[in-house]
């Protein structure tokens, strides 16, 4: 069976506007013969005359119909550039790159003229007309220019992505254009996308209340027939080189493309492919090599995310540190530049003609392809194609293959829609995509491959039929295409964790984000939610507003969060731990924290030897045998600190074996580690942190802070021993029994079984986690905290402000004049939390 996307025919158009200005462009022949060829190229009356009458469009049309590189020149050439800049924001650096250049060659002119900017580099000038940049490079602007008066015209591209910075810019652009018109200084804001999905643009009222004009580029597209594997293989990058080695050896000439996830597999396949139809090169195997094994230790992160540690940290030098003393905290400003978003893709093809296909592609005949002689085989001409490889070479896609060879394009998903690479007659298709991955507790992101969406399939299934019929090969089957594949990829701003969403708007400025005129609104009660904690973490503050609502603006502190990749919380936990250089430890715990199961647990019912053997080392690590009673998450800190000096894996297998711990959570946790530092470099813009895997064990008075960095974190998060007096009868005593009280429970709490403050049992704690137990001896079921750690209730009035409410000022002792920070200092009565608790008289 075969599977066929039917081609669509072009639509006739009428012409009937004629451009006002006309700014004449020098082009090459060549250049306007390829131009011509491109479908948008009929279509410019039309779309002009759109943009001249409406200040907002949505344009869409298939990948490598010409809307990048075309709709800036048609733009300039009606004059648009004559007064005001033209911006096209792009999701990923490669396409602003890339595409800038392209557009330059194509009008002739300098990039002075047609430039870009992404975050780090760039090479606007003030001669710059038509400007391409990130999304993210975008919004930061609009920081300092609301209206961007800069501009004339703001292309955002790629919308059908749905990044976080993009969908943002649609909602704020909607009102800015509105404000623009106002001032008799009309913004034109023209949205592009791949596909035909746009209801989320049009049919959202909130955010366009007259439903912007949809064009979409009608486009000749042949038809792709498509091959399911019969069955989906773990090893895709094995099938992927089968599949292209069979596909050379006994399939006509035309390009092929295959689609993996990262630049290392790319780089992987690229060498073989080279090695098994050789081309005489001279030096380029070699030049990527070298590169390549200098960029080996930052391999595990995604594309994106590489450079710009590596220039992050070579600009640092630059950079002074701007952090204050801890308790003078608030003064913190940081520069709370995000990372770019990272290659995620969301696309549609009408699959409607797409059905089910057993190919013979994993008949013997296929598995034995290896093995076969390739040496009378042409030769294969193999290019790697990912956002990092440096723009000369990513170029080379574009250019012709040598006589007698057969291109090859090994490509992250950076071919799906941002470049379109000319004659590809065969597509492979892993399937996969790398996506990022949010801890629900931490928010730390991490990189994991996942099927795309049938969307995403399609469109690259669509690259195979951009000139002639294609062929798409699809390593999966049709079953898992059918069931486990989304339909289409979540927009990121309903993956990101809403908390760090509302303390990133909140940063650039967007006071009201309950309100905002999202595309795909995140839920909104847990963004309400997220605002009230991020409120008693200190990262936001009511303000007098001249209605009724309370609105909340970010604060110095919440500006200093938002600089760390983690969930709120712990951001501020590592900006703390910045001020006292503490922080490896704190990094080294967010790590632990994210990475679940670290420890193997001694509960109750497993108290064999070999467990219990465990304890004594935990309680050793946690230094709760002395007074410091330091804790569960000290007893991750030292579990991985002591890892590192375990030596050869052999000895850690032994070292995790001999102390519970799990051998996959360490090397996850060490990971982590190395990914966290180095984006907090990146953020902080700061050379002085380095990941010495070798950590000492902190020293007391840093582990006392540290108590207290924990606590500044999880100030909701505290519990209190009950006292006797709440006890009555003997039946409270047996209920509440070593219990504690916290003010988010009704219920009392109980310390869990693996806790080493256990036996202990301090008076004040914070907790990770509160659970449930399952009691299987029919036992009722407890409440159970997590993650210990014992703190002093003087503590809470430093650290917790938010939460106390100071009773009154004691004239006895008198305030005291503090000569060293200027501050008056005086003791006073305050109590803690929802239910009162009294804190001991401290001095604030
Ligand atoms: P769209 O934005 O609609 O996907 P583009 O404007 O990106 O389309 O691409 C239009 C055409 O320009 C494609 O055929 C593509 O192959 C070609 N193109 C883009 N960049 C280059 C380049 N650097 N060299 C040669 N051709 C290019
Ligand atoms: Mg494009």
């Amino acid at each position: 069976k075969e599977a066929v996307i039917q081609p669509t025919e072009p639509v006739e158009k009428v012409v009937t506007y004629k451009p006002t200005i006309y700014v004449h462009v020098e082009r090459s022949k060549e250049i306007q013969a390829a131009r011509l060829k491109l479908p948008i190229l009929g279509e410019e009356q039309v779309i002009m005359e759109t943009i001249n009458e409406n200040s907002i469009i949505i344009l869409t049309g298939e990948t490598g119909s010409g809307k990048t590189t075309q709709v800036p020149q048609f733009l300039y050439e009606a004059g648009y550039a004559e007064k005001k800049l033209i911006g096209i924001t792009e999701p990923r650096r490669v396409a602003a790159i890339s595409m800038s250049k392209r557009v330059a060659t194509e009008m002739n002119l300098g990039t002075d003229v047609v430039s870009y900017l992404i975050r780090f580099e760039g090479n606007v000038t003030n001669k710059t007309k038509i400007k391409f940049m990130t999304d993210g490079v975008l919004l930061k602007e609009l920081e300092n220019d609301f209206t961007l008066t800069k501009y004339s015209v703001i292309i955002l591209d790629e919308a059908h992505e749905r990044s976080v910075y993009t969908d943002i810019l649609v909602g704020l652009l909607s009102r800015i254009v509105l404000l623009r018109e106002k001032r008799n200084d009309p913004l034109k804001l023209i949205i592009m996308s791949a596909t035909l999905r746009v209801e989320d643009f049009t049919k959202n009222k909130k955010l366009f209340k007259n439903v912007p004009p949809v064009l979409s580029v009608e486009t000749r597209q042949f038809p792709v027939t498509i091959h399911f594997n019969k069955h989906t293989f773990d090893n895709y990058e094995e099938e992927a080189y089968k599949k292209a080695v069979k596909i050379h050896r006994k399939l006509p000439e035309g390009g092929i493309l295959i689609f993996l996830t990262g630049q290392h597999e790319v780089n992987n396949l690229v060498r073989k492919l080279r090695k098994a139809f050789p081309y005489h090169r001279t030096d380029e195997t070699n030049t990527e090599k070298t590169k390549e094994s200098s960029d080996a230790h930052y391999s595990d992160s995604e594309d994106g995310d590489e450079m710009d540690m590596k220039k992050a940290i070579q600009n640092s030098k630059k950079a002074k540190k701007k952090l204050r003393s801890m308790l003078s905290l608030p003064q913190i400003s940081l520069d709370n530049y995000k990372l770019p978003t990272d290659d995620t893709d969301a696309d549609l093809l009408d699959d409607s003609s797409i059905k089910d296909d057993d190919s013979d592609s994993d008949s013997e005949e296929e598995d034995n392809l290896s093995f076969v002689d390739l040496k009378s085989s042409q030769p294969m001409w193999v290019l790697p194609l990912y956002s990092l490889l440096p723009s000369d070479k990513q170029s080379r896609v574009f250019e012709k293959p040598p006589e007698g060879a057969r291109l090859c394009v090994v490509s992250t998903n950076v071919a799906e829609t941002s470049l379109t690479i000319p004659n590809i007659k065969y597509v492979i298709d892993s399937g996969r995509v790398k996506t990022r991955l949010y801890d629900k507790v931490t928010g730390v992101s991490s990189f994991v491959v996942t099927f795309t969406s049938k969307a995403g399939a399609n469109q690259r299934a669509g690259r195979a039929g951009r000139t002639a019929p294609g062929y798409c090969y699809r390593l999966y089957s049709s079953a898992v295409y059918e069931n486990e594949f989304d339909d289409i990829t979540v927009p990121d701003i309903q993956k990101k964790p809403v908390d760090d969403l509302m303390l990133q708007m909140k940063c650039m400025g967007i006071d009201k984000v309950i309100n905002f005129p999202f595309p795909s609104p995140p839920d909104l009660v847990q963004l309400q939610t997220a605002e009230y904690k991020l409120k008693l973490l200190g990262a936001l503050e009511a303000v007098e507003s001249s209605k009724s609502d309370k609105l909340t603006k970010v604060t110095p502190l919440g500006q200093a969060i938002s600089a760390f990749p983690v969930a709120p919380r712990f951001g501020k936990m590592l900006a703390l731990s910045h001020q006292q250089s503490l922080l490896p430890y704190t990094v080294c715990m967010v790590a632990a924290l994210s990475v679940q199961e670290v420890l193997i647990e001694v509960s109750q019912e497993q108290t064999n030897e070999k467990k219990s053997k465990w304890l004594p080392t935990r309680i050793k690590w946690a230094g709760a045998g002395n007074s410091l009673l330091l804790g569960d998450p000290f007893v991750l800190l030292r579990a991985v600190g002591e890892s590192e000096y375990a030596g050869s894996e052999g000895k850690l297998k032994e070292f995790c074996e001999t102390n519970g711990l799990r051998p996959k959570a360490v090397a996850e946790i060490r990971k982590l580690r190395v990914q966290l530092t180095n984006e907090i470099n990146l953020s902080l813009n700061d050379v002085g942190l380095c990941v010495d895997p070798k950590m000492v064990p902190p020293t007391d008075h840093q582990a006392k802070l540290l108590r207290q960095i924990l606590l500044a974190g999880m100030g909701d998060q505290v519990a209190k021993k009950i006292s006797d007096d709440e006890m009555k009868d003997s039946d409270d005593r047996q209920r509440f029994k070593y219990g504690y009280r916290s003010p988010e429970m009704e219920e009392p709490v109980f310390m869990h079984a693996s806790s080493v403050l256990r036996k202990s049992k301090p008076e004040w704690v914070i907790y990770q986690e509160i659970f449930e137990t399952d009691l299987k001896n029919g036992a009722s079921k407890k409440m159970c905290m997590r993650g210990v750690t014992a703190i002093e209730p003087e503590w809470l009035l430093i650290y917790v402000r938010s939460m106390c409410n100071i009773r009154s000022v004691k004239e006895d002792p008198p305030p005291r004049y503090n000569e060293s920070d200027g501050k008056v200092y005086c003791h006073v009565e305050a109590t803690f939390g929802r239910s009162g608790w009294q804190l001991p008289l401290s001095e604030i």
